[in-house]
């Protein structure tokens, strides 16, 4: 990159389990940057070839050929553990491999130029964001160093740093981290100029890998007020793609007794038709999944209808309703309020999943003024522009008040949750609770903060402790210490605890820190993604001179056919230097098509100096 090169506006990626968009704020609206094939969105997917890294399309078009080294879902792996059962559930679906690196944390191993390489989900994700930013920066001509990176609403604190630790490492700074449904609420909100008083807008959510459900109240002044969210980290296209999979996977091994999970490679190409197949079924009734000698030979064809890939992921569907009544539940907000019911996520084209939807709303209609693939992006770039300070009418007033997703609480005897800050409260917000000690003379306290909706604390996810001691000698019960969670606008949290009879008092931020990485951790990471782009590049310019040759010598051979058809005057012994000089390149080209680019390129001014009367 030119470093004398002016400096973009902010942007807005919408960093998708399958499929990443990318927008800017220009002239006074939102524009979603089409990649340099052309598409508005890009798969979340990285691969690495023998020689080559390739991210986006690249990636995806190859899968069926490279599954072990082509990876996908770095979303659903970003900030969980290894041991978390959900990680091990889905490790059984992916054609690669992943292990369990230093503290619990999943790395994804694959082969890269010969060599074992292990990448961490952080690492993969800042390759998707570092290809939005190119796209980015190819299209407004212009170096882009800030964004703003939209995450499912139901993401955990964890889950949320390990986004923005990606971001660091693709060399953005990242000014915010807001929710999908938020963001696909701004896309909606900005385009509409009809908004009377106040209006309740539902935006549903399903994309390739999350379920996102958010209420939130828009005022005409553009104030954006989230009511409540829910959802789930694990439900979208990829299971029902799954589900698909599964049922073809049962077939054959029904049909023809080979189990084919042992073929990675058949997997991959079946999960690929699996995909097309449910894409299909959302404009058709029926269709078929064919694909040749996909295991031992086997051809490989079935006939696939709505109605069966409807029962698959009849479960999925109802889930997605119950998140949805759930949620109006704890907004408080009656069916009858909600004004728009907003579409975001390709899975929303799935009539099942529009027909129920409908029918929990008694037949009202779906918004789909909204584009549900570029609804998040748009949003996502709005509140760039916004924290950016770009100087702009409708961004003056744009307010946005977030909830937290889940509950926040203290553990107690027994491993209890004590929830101090329920799900969905507003923030900024602060609650205190007097706690007791449990043992006569009970000199400190170990205080212990989760963030989750289960009854036992351990069982939620464990943000910090910190002790407080210095506890004055009492009977078991008496001493009091105030305990008191704070979040602050940027979801900051703060624990203080307090010895009420000494006014004794101590404070743990939590910065996050805990399963994500490490400054140097993350410093590596920028410092390796930097060579692997190098390494790109400098792969790029040996094919090009690569392809140069090559084509240097297409067009020699097919000259020297025609000399010797129109026999035209050559001498027959120089005839033969430039056929033997094209023969040896030829051969040495197919020997070394990974060649320094110097080399390849005296390659091609020697045979052009030899073959001269060709050229
Ligand atoms: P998103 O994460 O919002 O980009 O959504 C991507 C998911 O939507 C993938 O699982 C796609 O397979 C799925 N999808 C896209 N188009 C359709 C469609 N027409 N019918 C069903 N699913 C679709």
């Amino acid at each position: 990159m030119d470093a004398t090169r002016k400096e973009a506006p902010a942007i807005g990626i919408d960093l998708g389990t399958t499929y990443s968009c990318v927008a800017v704020w220009k002239h006074g609206r939102v524009e979603i940057i089409p990649n340099e094939q052309g598409n508005r969105t890009t798969p979340s997917t990285v691969a690495f070839v023998d020689e080559e890294r390739l991210i986006g399309e690249g990636a995806k078009n190859q899968v069926a050929m490279n599954p072990a080294n082509t990876i996908f879902d770095a979303k659903r792996l970003i900030g969980r553990r290894f041991s978390d059962f959900k990680v091990q559930a889905d490790m059984k679906l992916w054609p690669f491999k992943v292990t369990s690196g230093s503290g619990d944390k999943p790395k994804i191993i694959v082969s890269y130029k010969g060599q074992k390489k292990k990448f961490s989900a952080e690492e993969i994700s800042s390759m998707i964001l570092e290809k939005m930013k190119e796209t980015a920066e190819a299209y407004l001509g212009k170096v882009v160093k800030e964004a703003v990176v939209t995450v499912p609403a139901y993401f955990n604190d964890s889950q949320r740093q390990a986004t923005k630790d990606a971001g660091t490492i693709a060399g953005l700074n990242v000014l915010s981290i807001i929710n999908e449904p938020t963001a696909a609420a701004l896309a909606y909100g900005l385009r509409k100029d009809d908004i009377t008083e106040k209006v309740t807008v539902l935006v549903f959510d399903l994309g390739g890998g999350t379920f996102d459900v958010s209420i939130l109240v828009i005022s005409k002044e553009g104030a954006f007020d989230v009511k409540a969210v829910g959802g789930d980290t694990h439900l979208g296209g990829e299971d029902f793609d799954n589900s698909m999979v599964d049922h073809c996977v049962r077939e054959f091994k029904r049909k023809w007794k080979k189990d084919l999970r042992k073929n990675p490679k058949a997997l991959g190409r079946l999960r690929v038709a699996c995909e097309n197949a449910k894409r299909v079924l959302s404009s058709t009734t029926h269709t078929s999944i064919e694909l040749d000698y996909l295991h031992d030979g086997i051809d490989f064809s079935m006939k696939f209808t709505r109605a069966k890939f409807e029962e698959l992921n009849m479960d999925s569907f109802s889930k997605c309703i119950q998140i949805v009544e759930n949620c109006l539940n704890d907004a408080n907000i009656e069916k009858s309020s909600v004004a728009e019911i907003v579409l975001v996520g390709g899975s929303t084209r799935i009539p099942k999943v529009q027909q129920m939807l409908q029918e929990l709303f008694d037949r009202k209609g779906l918004c789909k003024s909204v584009n549900p693939d570029e609804a998040v992006a748009y949003g996502a770039a709005v509140m760039a522009a916004k924290l950016s300070g770009v100087d702009d009418k409708s961004l003056q007033d744009l307010l946005l008040s977030e909830v937290t997703p889940l509950s926040l609480g203290i553990e107690t005897t027994g491993k209890e949750m004590n929830v101090l800050i329920p799900r969905n409260t507003t923030i900024p917000t602060k609650a205190s609770k007097l706690f007791y000690t449990n043992a006569d003379n009970q000199y400190s306290i170990n205080i212990k903060v989760y963030q989750g909706e289960r009854a036992k604390s351990t069982d939620n996810y464990l943000l910090g402790n910190f002790k407080i001691s210095g506890i004055p000698r009492a009977r078991k019960g008496v001493p009091q210490i105030n305990e008191t969670l704070e979040i602050d606008a940027d979801g900051i949290l703060t624990v203080t605890a307090e010895i009420l009879s000494t006014g004794k008092k101590e404070k743990l931020v939590i910065t996050n820190k805990k399963g994500s990485l490490s400054k140097e951790e993350i410093e590596k990471m920028v410092k390796d993604g930097e060579k692997y782009k190098t390494e790109d590049q400098e792969y790029k310019k040996r094919m090009d001179a690569h392809n140069e040759l090559d084509d240097c010598l297409y067009h020699m051979r097919n000259k020297i056919k025609e000399y010797k058809v129109t026999k035209l005057s050559l001498q027959s012994g120089s005839l033969k230097i430039m056929e033997k000089a094209i023969a040896d390149t030829t051969k040495w080209l197919e020997k070394n098509h990974v060649a320094p680019v110097q080399k390849l390129q005296s390659k091609k001014v020697s045979l052009q100096s030899v073959c001269r009367p060709l050229i």
